[in-house]
C-alpha cells in the first residue's frame, strides 16, 4: 500500500515527539541547556531540537535506575510481562507513527521502516512471553548430604548505547529482555536518530513502566556522559550496539569494575553463491541482504562470492536488479533506496568505492554519489576487485555489492573467513551436505541457509570473533541480564 506522507502530516508527528530527557519518571530539559539537532538526511534539513544530557543528567539517570532497582526486581514477573505485551500492543497501534518517524531521523524507505517496527515490537511480545519462564532448580547434592538450590535474579541497572541504522529494534532487543529479567535501564540512543527511542520511552510510560525503570538520555557527549557512569558501582551492566571500535573501548573501561558486558559489534558478512544454487533465490537473497536498510546493516552483505560458471549469470541479474532500485526521501511511494544517514557515511562508501576502482575493479553498475541535496548515494555492483582491496575488509555500510569469484568449496570457505569479523554469512546451494558443511566450517555466530535475512527475536542475534560477544533475541537474550544465584543448603534429613 503506497501513501503519500504530506508535510503537515510530518510536522504534526515531529512536535509531537518529547523533547526531553526522561529521568525518574520526568520529561527534563539538560542540566546545561545543551541540545541536539535532529537532521533530515534526505534533505539536510532540521527536522527537531532535543535536550542534550549532561554528565550531572548522566548520574541522575543513573541514581534513579538504581532507585527502583529494588522494586522493579520484586514486581510479579506476569505484571512485568503484560507491561511489556501492552508496549508490544501500543508500538503497533502506534506503527504508522513510528514508521514515518524513522524514515524522517534515518532515512531509510517506509517499506523498510514499517518492517523495523514490526520486528521491533516483536521483541517486546517475545520477552513479555519469556518473564514468566524465568526458573531454577532444586537438586540433592551427588553425596546426599546437601540440597542445591539455583535461582536466577536480575543482574541490576544496565547501561543500554544504541546505533542509529535500526532505531526502534537496537533499543527493544535490550529493553525487552532487562526489563523482563527485572532490570532497571538507562537508554542512550544515538545521536544522530533519538526521536525514535524518545516516542518509544513516552510508549513504554503509556504502558505502564513506572517512574525510574526506563531512562533515557541522549546526548552530543556520549564518552563524557556514559564514562562515569560505566565507573560507577551502582551499574551492573552494560549492553553495547554499535561499531568494533567503540565497543572495544567501551570493553576496556568496562574492566575497571569487571562489569558485565553484551557487545554486538561490527561484521562484513560473506555471501556464498554455489553453481548448484537455485539463481533466482540467490539474486533475492543477495538484494535483501545487501539492500535491505540502503545497506546500513552490521549482517549486510559485504562481499558477494560467487562460483566461476555462474559467476556472470549471477552478476548480470543482479545489476539488473539494482539498477531497477529507485533511489529517494524514503517518503516518497517508489522509493526503495533512501539516503545514507550523513555526508561521513557518504563519504566513507564514495572512499571504499573509488580506492577499489583504483585498484582496478569495474563498475558493472552505479558507483557514484547522487548528486543534488540529501546523503544519497546509487545502488553499486563491483566485480574484478584484488583480494587486498580495503572493501573486502572494511564494512561498507551503503548500498555497494563487490562480486569476488571463486572455483572451489575450500576456497569460498577461506575466502569467507578471512575477516577479523564474525557475524552472519550466508550460503545459497541446492546440496543440503554442503549447506550443512558450510553451517560448520564457516566462522560466524549466524549463518542463513538459502535465505538473504536471519534476523528474527525468537532466534539468539549475535557474532563471533571482533563482531562481538553475548546474543540478542532468543531463549538466550534474557540470560545476558540474568545472574545464577546457588544456594548451599545442610541435609534437612540429618540428626533426624
Ligand atoms: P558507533 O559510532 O560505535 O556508535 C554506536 C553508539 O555508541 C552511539 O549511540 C554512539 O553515540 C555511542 N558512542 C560513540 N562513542 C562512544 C563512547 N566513547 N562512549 C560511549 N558511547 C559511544 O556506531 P554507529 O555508527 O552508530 O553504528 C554503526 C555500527 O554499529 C556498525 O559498525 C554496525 O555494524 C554496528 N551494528 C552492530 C549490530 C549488531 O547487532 N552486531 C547492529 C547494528 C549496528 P553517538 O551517536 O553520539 O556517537
Amino acid at each position: 500500500m503506497s501513501v503519500t506522507i504530506s508535510q503537515d502530516q510530518e510536522r504534526r508527528l515531529l512536535d509531537s515527539v518529547p523533547t526531553g530527557l526522561l529521568i525518574a519518571g520526568q520529561w527534563r530539559p539538560s542540566s546545561t541547556g545543551e541540545t541536539i539537532d535532529v537532521h533530515d538526511p534526505s534533505t539536510g534539513d532540521l527536522l527537531t531540537t532535543i535536550a542534550s544530557a549532561s554528565p550531572a543528567d548522566g548520574e541522575a539517570a543513573l541514581a534513579a535506575a538504581h532507585a527502583a532497582q529494588e522494586g522493579w526486581a520484586k514486581t510479579a514477573p506476569r505484571t512485568r510481562a503484560e507491561i511489556l505485551r501492552k508496549a508490544f500492543e501500543l508500538i503497533t497501534a502506534r506503527a504508522d507513527d513510528f514508521a514515518l518517524l524513522m524514515t524522517l531521523e534515518m532515512g531509510k524507505p517506509l517499506a523498510d521502516s514499517r518492517a523495523e517496527v514490526a520486528y521491533g515490537a516483536e521483541f517486546l511480545r517475545w520477552f513479555s512471553e519469556q518473564t514468566n519462564r524465568i526458573t531454577g532448580r532444586y537438586s540433592v547434592a551427588p553425596d546426599g548430604a546437601a540440597r542445591l538450590l539455583v535461582t536466577k535474579r536480575p543482574v541490576g541497572p544496565c547501561l543500554l548505547i544504541t546505533p542509529w541504522n535500526f532505531p526502534l529494534a537496537m533499543g527493544t532487543r535490550k529493553i525487552g529482555p532487562a526489563l523482563a529479567a527485572g532490570c532497571t535501564l538507562i537508554l542512550k540512543p544515538a545521536t544522530l536518530t533519538p526521536l525514535t527511542s524518545l516516542l518509544l520511552a513516552r510508549t513504554l510510560i503509556d504502558a505502564g513502566v513506572p517512574d525510574g525503570v526506563v531512562n533515557v538520555i541522549p546526548t552530543r557527549h556520549a564518552g563524557a556522559v556514559t564514562g562515569p557512569l560505566i565507573k560507577d558501582s551502582r551499574l551492573r551492566k552494560l549492553s553495547f550496539t554499535g561499531s568494533t571500535e567503540v565497543g572495544r573501548r567501551l570493553i576496556a573501561d568496562s574492566a575497571e569494575q569487571v562489569l558485565r558486558v553484551s557487545m554486538e559489534l561490527g561484521g562484513n558478512a560473506p555471501l556464498l553463491v554455489f553453481e548448484d544454487a537455485d539463481l533466482d533465490k540467490a539474486v533475492d537473497g543477495a538484494l535483501l541482504a545487501k539492500l535491505r536498510n540502503g545497506g546500513e546493516a552490521c549482517t549486510a552483505a559485504n562481499r558477494l562470492l560467487v562460483q566461476r560458471p555462474v559467476a556472470e549469470e549471477f552478476t548480470r541479474r543482479l545489476a539488473d536488479r539494482f539498477g531497477q532500485y529507485t533511489v529517494g526521501r524514503g517518503t516518497l511511494p517508489d522509493a526503495k533506496i533512501g539516503p545514507l544517514v550523513d555526508e561521513d557515511t557518504r563519504d566513507k562508501v564514495d572512499r571504499l568505492v573509488t580506492s577499489a576502482v583504483e585498484a582496478g575493479a569495474k563498475v558493472v553498475t552505479g558507483g557514484e554519489k547522487v548528486p543534488g541535496a540529501g546523503y544519497f548515494y546509487q545502488p553499486t555492483v563491483l566485480t574484478d576487485i584484488p583480494e587486498d582491496a580495503e572493501i573486502l575488509r572494511e564494512e561498507i555500510f551503503g548500498p555497494v555489492a563487490p562480486i569476488v569469484v571463486f572455483d572451489t568449496e575450500d576456497e569460498a570457505v577461506r575466502l569467507a573467513n578471512s575477516t577479523e569479523y564474525g557475524l552472519v554469512a550466508y550460503a545459497f546451494t541446492s546440496d543440503l551436505n554442503r549447506g550443512l558443511r558450510l553451517a560448520e566450517r564457516l566462522d560466524t555466530g549466524m549463518i542463513g541457509i538459502n535465505t538473504g535475512i536471519v534476523s528474527n527475536p525468537a532466534a539468539p542475534f549475535g557474532g563471533v570473533k571482533q563482531s562481538g560477544v553475548g546474543r540478542e533475541g532468543g531463549l538466550e537474550g534474557i540470560e545476558e541480564y540474568l545472574e545464577t544465584r546457588y544456594v548451599g543448603i545442610a541435609d534437612p534429613f540429618a540428626g533426624q
